[in-house]
Order: structure tokens, then sequence, then C-alpha cells
């Protein structure tokens, strides 16, 4: 008998962050490591917001706020949201809950929706936290493969077959990490209105969504007929939208009446978000379009490292076979071109590793061990370095 209790019987650490540890390790032997693993915009956070943070610790907003933020974040992130979904009926502020981070969002919605006996569904490749997060609520994560001639987006049919056995929810995410796919308007409309027709709760993880390489914004499904959206929530936040990842700014923007147990559970654990934070984050929502130049820069230059990269690829290892990505800052690769026999993904980044320097993500971390994830948060230059030590090294 184990000490420990059945609500982490399966609990893993992050396996992005395993990676990442042993990157840092080898740097610290005093090798040449270019990490190519991290999960944040390499840019910092804009002065203005930072700005923000800082004044709000000097005129003492450093004490408690109400659990699902303070009303003018909650305001000013319904009425973003509405400008950038002005089709989208009344988007209430009620409905939004501040978390610290984008995962307590996700982890509150689903500890509050799921729990034993419960079947979600989880399109392969997902993010990391996804499946343990669905664990932790002792529901069962039902993983349904991506269609790899779509960039791995899942197909309705496929969505089908999972759910034969029972599905009480979907967690969606657009633009996807690692594929960096983007469902378009029409195919987030077919999903969300089986997900209707069904009663299953689509909790749709939107945070890349300002990383769009298509258009200004990926579409979501506040662009959705409301009528499909009773069983939905938007997640969402700042990490990466306007580069706060350490600010812990997330939310979830769902049904009142979700909202408010999503509120009650998280004033039972963290309270709320920081609130210095949330000071921080009012000043992003809030801002005018002038200020944001710097977040449109910085968006505009993962649309170029992305060309560049792609390009590189194509140029210098031809054999291998990537997605290429429409949003976010992940390359999808396939070890096709880059493994030698019997190896997995795991095996593969180990000896790229130690023969490169070159860090990258084994896919298994993602549900999918024929691939691996190289993020492009890292300067053009950076990424002439990975690659041509990936052509010349492999
Ligand atoms: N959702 C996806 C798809 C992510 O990639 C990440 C972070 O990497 C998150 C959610 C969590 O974001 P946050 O840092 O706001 O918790």
């Amino acid at each position: 008998m184990t000490e420990f209790s059945e609500n982490i019987a399966a609990l893993q650490p992050s396996a992005t962050i395993a990676v990442s540890s042993r990157a840092k390790q080898l740097r610290a032997e005093g090798r040449d490591i270019i990490d190519l693993c991290v999960g944040e915009p390499d840019f910092p956070t804009p002065r203005f917001i930072a700005d923000a943070g800082v004044e709000a610790i000097r005129a003492g907003h450093t004490r408690y706020t109400p659990a699902p933020g303070i009303p003018e974040l909650r305001a000013a992130i319904a009425a973003d949201l509405q400008r950038l979904s002005p089709g989208a009926g009344d988007i209430e502020a009620h409905g939004i809950v501040v978390s610290a981070g984008a995962k307590q969002a996700l982890f509150n919605v689903c500890f509050s929706l799921f729990g034993p006996g419960d079947r979600v569904l989880i399109p392969v490749p997902y993010w990391t936290s996804y499946p343990a997060i669905v664990e932790l609520t002792r529901a069962e994560p039902v993983l349904v493969d991506g269609d790899a001639e779509r960039s791995f987006k899942v197909t309705v049919d496929a969505l089908d077959r999972a759910a034969a056995g029972g599905a009480k929810g979907l967690l969606l995410n657009s633009p996807g990490n690692p594929s960096g796919a983007v469902y378009t308007k029409d195919e987030l409309e077919e999903i969300a209105r089986w997900a209707a027709d069904r009663g299953i709760w689509l909790i749709s993880d939107e945070i890349y969504r300002r990383i769009y390489f298509e258009g200004d914004l990926a579409p979501g499904i506040l662009d959705l007929p409301g009528e499909l959206l009773e069983r939905a929530v938007l997640i969402d936040g700042a990490s990466k939208a306007f580069a706060m990842t350490g600010w812990r700014i997330g939310f979830s923007y769902s049904a009142k009446a979700l909202a408010a147990k999503v509120s009650a559970l998280q004033s039972q654990t963290t309270t709320h978000a920081p609130t210095p934070s949330q000071h921080a984050a009012l000043a992003a929502y809030r801002a005018d379009p002038a200020q944001l130049d710097e977040c449109r820069a910085m968006q505009q230059s993962f649309n170029v490292r992305k060309q560049l990269l792609t390009q590189l690829f194509r140029e210098k290892l031809p054999d291998v076979e990537f997605v290429d990505p429409a949003g976010a800052f992940y390359l999808w690769i396939a070890t096709g071109g880059l493994a030698n026999a019997g190896e997995n993904s795991v095996e593969v980044c180990e000896r790229i590793l130690q023969s490169t320097g070159v860090a990258l993500v084994p896919g298994t971390a993602f549900g999918d061990d024929r691939y691996l994830r190289l993020s492009f948060a890292a300067s053009e230059d950076t990424l002439r370095d990975a690659v041509n030590r990936l052509a010349t090294g492999l």
C-alpha cells in the first residue's frame, strides 16, 4: 500500500519541464546548448504593463481581491473579448473568472465539470497537461488521433467514434501546442455543433489566439453562433499574448452557473490570481491599439521566424517532415528523417542533445512518439545556428 492518495496515483511531473532541466544541467556542465524546449515568448513583458504591476504594489494593491478577480479586470477582459469577436452576443464580466494562469483556469473548469466515471476527449497531439489534469479529476482521458493529412486537426468522424463509449467533455486547442494547427471557423463550428447536439462540454483553449500567421487573430469559439455555446468554455490568458508567463494570469469564460462554481473552487484553493499581476493585466487588456505596438511586433516576429525556420528545414533537412504551423510558436517534426532504427522520441532527443547541443521535446510528452517539438521562441540567429547544427551533426 502506498502512502499517497488515489488522487495523484498517475501523476508525473510535466514532461516538458524535465527535458528543459536536462538541457540546463548540460549547460551548467559547460556545454554549448541551444534550448528549443521553451514554451514561453522570449520577449520581456511590455514596459507599460510591467510598470502597472510595479505601481500597483506601490499603491498598496497587495491584499486579497475577490476570488474571481478584481471587477475592473473582469470587465476589461469581457470588453476585449467583445472587441475581438464583435458578432458575439453580450459578453458578460460575471462569466469570467481570472486565475493563476490558463493552466489553473483549465484545472478549475475540468475539476468543476468532470469526475469519476466521466470520459473526456483529448485530440492527439495534445498539450502535455491535458491528460494529467483530466486524471486529477479522476475522469478518464480518451485520446482521439488527429488527422495527419490536416495538420493533426481532429475530425468529427474521429470524435464520433471516440464518443461511442460516452463523453462528457472535449478539450480543444487552437492554435495548437505542439502542432501549430489552427481550426478554421467552419471547422470549429462543425465541432461545436457536434458537441452541442450531444450535450458534450467543449473546452476551447485559445491561449495562442493572437499568435497567428494567416491574419490578426485565429478563429475562436466566440465567433460561433451563441446557441452552440451553452456548454462551451473559453480558456485564454495573458501569458503568451502579452509575454506575461511569470505573472500568472489566465481566465475562463463560461455560463454564469459554471463560473460561480469555478470561483467557489478557486476561493477554497489559491483564493485568486496575484493582486499586482491582476493590475498589470488590467493595463494590458485596457490598452489602446497604439500601446500594443510592442505586442504586435512580437506576434509578427513569430511569423518571420516561422517563415525562416520552415524555409531552412526545407533547404537543409529535406528528408525531415514537419507540420507547417499556422499559429503558436512550435514546429512539430516527424522523427522519420532523424531517428536511427528502433529509437523512440526520447532516445532521438537525447542523441540530438548529446551530438548537436540542440534541446527538443520528445513527442511522447504530447501523445505521439513519432514526433519531436521545436519551440521557435528564440532569435533568428539561434534558429539558424540550430538548423545548421542539426543538418551537419546528424
Ligand atoms: N494551454 C496551452 C496550450 C499552453 O501551451 C499553455 C502553456 O504552455 C497553457 C495552456 C498554460 O498557460 P499559463 O502559463 O497561462 O498557465
